[in-house]
């Protein structure tokens, strides 16, 4: 099979080259899934947001998904320019993350051949999202001759070294099909500076090509509001002290802390049982899936079953109100490699509590916008969400102060920034290439010489 492209052009002196068109993989979860549950979580909004702002830049997106039903057409448009494809590749249903490291060969024939119906070059770069489309694009990269970035979202390795007690650990495939990617992409990109450490640290990634592009929040979405009428929206009594918990139910995001520390508020204060509300808004996912009701056993356990309530997985303008309703936020998380529920309630003014872990010591300024808390004994979440209730004025105000540093817009420019580097990176004249590269050129010309048929 010929290589589908020739190396682009080198640049014009001063003239970045901008992608016209971004093949954007998201094998295991699609961007048009509702996020809290399953797999479903903060890079399905990561790609929904940054695709958005691309495309309104005159960048076409493609996000190429694995369909996991057969009502799903073929080809879905989100927005103007951007494209959703859904990849037949396994059994619609029934599939686990963990089965799908067997499917990768069909959705790698797939996304191949959706390109082979296309002119040369109708991609410009390849962005993969976890490692399983990392795979996937480091394939792709070497046959189109364009540049793959990869988002990890998060790593195997670093989650192993935080597990909750008795969760599971991820597998060792997974570690290398991590290391793998690693190695294969022309640019890695991490959330912060602590996540660009993991990498080289953890995974020996090239600094170089690590780079640091901090997430966004959607600031007109999230938004401070009236507390009282966001309360009356979610059916909260207007003096209820509410704590709030956001995200995909499982031991890593640790929802059981926050209920433990609820229990011990109780027992601190009994009075407080008339008004005290935690509010646990999410669905099981991951090793969570194992025993779906565990958290609400452990309500009942606790004695505050009366005082918890469970909600399903609501959309942005309906958790945007549960933001605004609540006291505080809590994000006890055992890891996260940002946390982006932390930032979305800091765009509505409500100050956070977090576990100081991965990310979250970004997505939250300690005392500014929110109190971080080291480890996870539920006596110190007690104690940080009674300290953001006494100063919550002060707080609501720097959370929101905070969370404007954030934006989809500046992730996205970035996003091209990187994209563009790395496309002017493999348009540089082989001999100037590093060795790596020029092992790829190898074989990418050999392929083009029909050799490899
Ligand atoms: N989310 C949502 N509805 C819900 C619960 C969560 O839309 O009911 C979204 C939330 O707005 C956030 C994302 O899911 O953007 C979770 O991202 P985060 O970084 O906090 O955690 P992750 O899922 O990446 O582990």
């Amino acid at each position: 099979m010929p290589a589908r492209r020739p190396l682009r052009p080198a640049p014009r002196p001063g003239q970045p080259l901008l992608p016209r068109r971004v093949a954007t993989l998201s094998v295991h979860t699609s961007p048009l899934d509702q996020p809290g549950a399953g797999d479903a979580g903060g890079m399905n909004v990561y790609i929904v947001e940054v695709s958005r702002r691309l495309a309104a830049r005159g960048i076409a997106v493609e996000v190429f998904t694995r369909a996991t039903s057969s009502d799903l057409p073929p080809v879905v448009e989100m927005v103007p320019g951007v494209t959703v494809r859904h990849v037949s590749a396994g059994p619609f249903e029934g599939l686990g993350k963990d089965d799908l490291p067997a499917q990768l060969c069909a959705f790698t024939a797939a996304v191949l051949r959706e390109e082979a119906r296309r002119e040369p070059g109708f991609y410009d770069v390849l962005h993969s999202h976890y490692w399983l489309s990392g795979q996937v694009g480091w394939l792709a990269r070497d046959r189109w001759g364009v540049p793959l970035v990869h988002s990890a979202h998060t790593l195997a390795k670093v989650k192993n070294a935080a597990l909750a007690e008795g969760d599971s650990p991820e597998p060792r495939a997974r570690v290398i099909g991590e290391e793998q990617v690693v190695a294969e992409a022309d640019r890695l990109i991490a959330n912060t500076a602590e996540e660009a450490r993991q990498l080289v640290r953890w995974y020996d990634a090239d600094p170089a090509r690590t780079l640091v592009v901090p997430p966004g929040v959607d600031l007109d979405r999230f938004s401070p509001g009236d507390r009282a009428a966001a309360r009356r929206a979610v059916g909260v009594r207007d003096d209820a002290l509410v704590l709030l918990f956001v995200g995909r139910i499982q031991p890593l995001k640790a929802p059981d802390v926050l209920l433990h520390a609820a229990a011990r508020m109780l027992a601190d204060e009994p009075a407080l049982r008339t008004r005290l509300q935690v509010l646990v808004v999410g669905a099981p996912s991951g090793s969570g899936l194992a025993e779906p009701r565990q958290l609400q056993e452990l309500a009942v356990s606790l004695g505050i079953a009366d005082v918890v309530r469970f909600v399903p997985p609501q959309a942005p303008d309906s958790l945007a109100e549960h933001y605004r309703a609540a006291d505080v936020t809590v994000v006890p998380s055992h890891n996260e490699s940002f946390g982006l529920v932390a930032l979305e309630a800091q765009a509505c003014g409500t100050p956070v509590v977090a576990a100081a872990v991965g990310g979250l010591p970004t997505a939250v300024e300690d005392g500014v916008s929110g109190v971080l808390v080291d480890g996870h004994d539920p006596a110190d979440y007690a104690a940080a969400i009674r300290k953001v209730v006494e100063q919550r004025e002060l707080l609501s105000a720097g959370a929101r102060r905070h969370a404007t540093r954030f934006s989809w817009d500046r992730t996205a420019g970035s996003l091209v920034d990187a994209y563009s580097a790395a496309m002017a990176e493999m348009a540089v004249p082989p001999l100037v290439r590093s060795p790596r590269d020029r092992v790829r050129d190898a074989v990418r010309a050999l392929s083009a010489s029909g050799v490899t048929r």
